[in-house]
């Protein structure tokens, strides 16, 4: 688990550049493809959520290594929060490893008892999702300190969480257990970011009912928390817009990407109409056309389904990709914007090309793009507003 941090150094510029999957590299090394994090962007995105919420405390979403922007320094570039959230037991144990003596919450995980010892020890918040984690906690008088619990309904998304009738009995068991000092109760919901679904009504209906308004309620990730005021309640859960990225494209939210991925031009040419380009023979150039190879490809979790089309920044220009994303490649038409030259930078998503619209030329979303590039790509943190 150490993984992302194992091989950090400080280069001469004073740039943190780390990569295990290869030797450290320094940043006055000329490298194909590097992926920048920008830990003020994500200062700056926590300070929206803030302004948005005030009054409620907020939960950091950096479970999958920060949303792939690397689980320390993201946690640290959220330092400010209330609280940081990770999925698994190994990736809580690696904060505290690292120092962070923040309140950690546990997402709904798999934990035996001796797992939950270590989270006592460890003073972790715990999900408790199920009638099984809860007999787990109520088994036991002797804990080897007290439990802070996070309770989980399943209000309808049916992935994790006690249903609505043993909710309220599980939440009364956990409340006399002498050892458990702080009870929230929390639900997920499964549409927040598509307006025009009423699920998200009826997910909070079905949390009312059950709700004991004495106790702090979570219900809002990024989506519910942009959109819905009524979801700005005790605890929020922010993830996907701490990293710059709005889950609901035109509302007025100033989030700022804090992810860069960029890899250089190693080739140019010229071809003539008719003539195809990449695998599969899959575009062919209607004219005499400009074709960029740039050092990117699925090798470094540049999606692979990125359809013809697809937008990369090259320079000041914004041009379309041209037949099938390769591994370690990528061809771009670059008939159409000013003239670009080997060694020249793309921008394959950051601040000039939203990684949203990536994601929707490749049929997912950004958050499988940002969790997904590889160990490979050399990463250069920078704190930078
Ligand atoms: C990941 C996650 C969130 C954050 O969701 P975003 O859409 O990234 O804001 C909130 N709550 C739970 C339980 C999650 O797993």
């Amino acid at each position: 688990m150490a993984r992302a941090d194992a091989n950090v150094r400080l280069s001469g510029g004073g740039a943190l550049i780390y990569n295990s999957a290869s030797p450290p590299r320094f940043s006055f090394m000329p490298t194909t493809v590097e992926l920048t994090i920008n830990l003020a962007a994500i200062r700056h995105n926590l300070a929206q959520v803030r302004r948005l919420c005030p009054d409620s405390r907020i939960m950091a979403m950096i479970k999958a290594d920060g949303y792939g922007h690397g689980l320390l320094a993201t946690a640290r570039a959220v330092a400010a929060a209330d609280g940081l959230a990770v999925a698994r037991l190994e990736e809580a144990l690696q904060l505290r490893h690292a120092g962070i003596r923040q309140r950690v919450l546990l997402l709904g995980t798999w934990l035996d008892q001796h797992d939950l010892e270590v989270c006592c020890r460890q003073a972790f918040d715990v999900v408790i999702h199920d009638e099984a984690s809860a007999q787990l906690v109520l088994a036991r008088n002797d804990w080897p300190g007290s439990l802070r619990i996070w309770l989980k309904l399943d209000s309808g998304m049916h992935r994790l969480g006690l249903p609505p009738d043993s909710f309220q009995r599980v939440r009364e068991q956990l409340r006399r257990h002498p050892q458990v000092s702080e009870l929230v109760e929390m639900m997920h919901f499964s549409c927040a970011d598509e307006p025009a679904s009423d699920e998200t009504g009826r997910q909070l209906r079905c949390f009312n009912a059950v709700h004991d308004p004495a106790l702090p309620a979570s219900v809002a990730n990024s989506a519910a928390l942009i959109r819905l005021p009524e979801c700005r309640t005790g605890w929020v859960r922010p993830g996907i817009m701490l990293y710059g990225d709005n889950p609901l494209p035109g509302t007025d939210v100033d989030l700022r990407p804090a992810m860069r991925f960029t890899a250089r031009v190693l080739a140019v040419r010229e071809i003539g109409p008719g003539e195809a380009v990449g695998y599969g023979v899959s575009w062919r150039a209607g004219r005499a056309s400009r074709i960029a190879t740039v050092g990117v490809g699925y090798g470094d979790g540049y999606p692979r389904h990125a359809v013809s089309g697809t937008p990369v920044r090259i320079g000041g220009g914004r041009a379309p990709l041209a037949g099938r994303v390769s591994m370690d490649s990528i061809t771009v038409d670059v008939t159409d914007i000013p003239p670009v030259a080997v060694g020249d930078m793309a921008e394959l998503w950051g601040e000039q090309q939203p990684v949203a619209e990536v994601a929707d030329y490749a049929g997912t979303i950004s958050y499988e793009l940002l969790t997904g590039v590889n160990a490979r790509v050399p990463r250069r943190v920078i704190d930078r507003s």
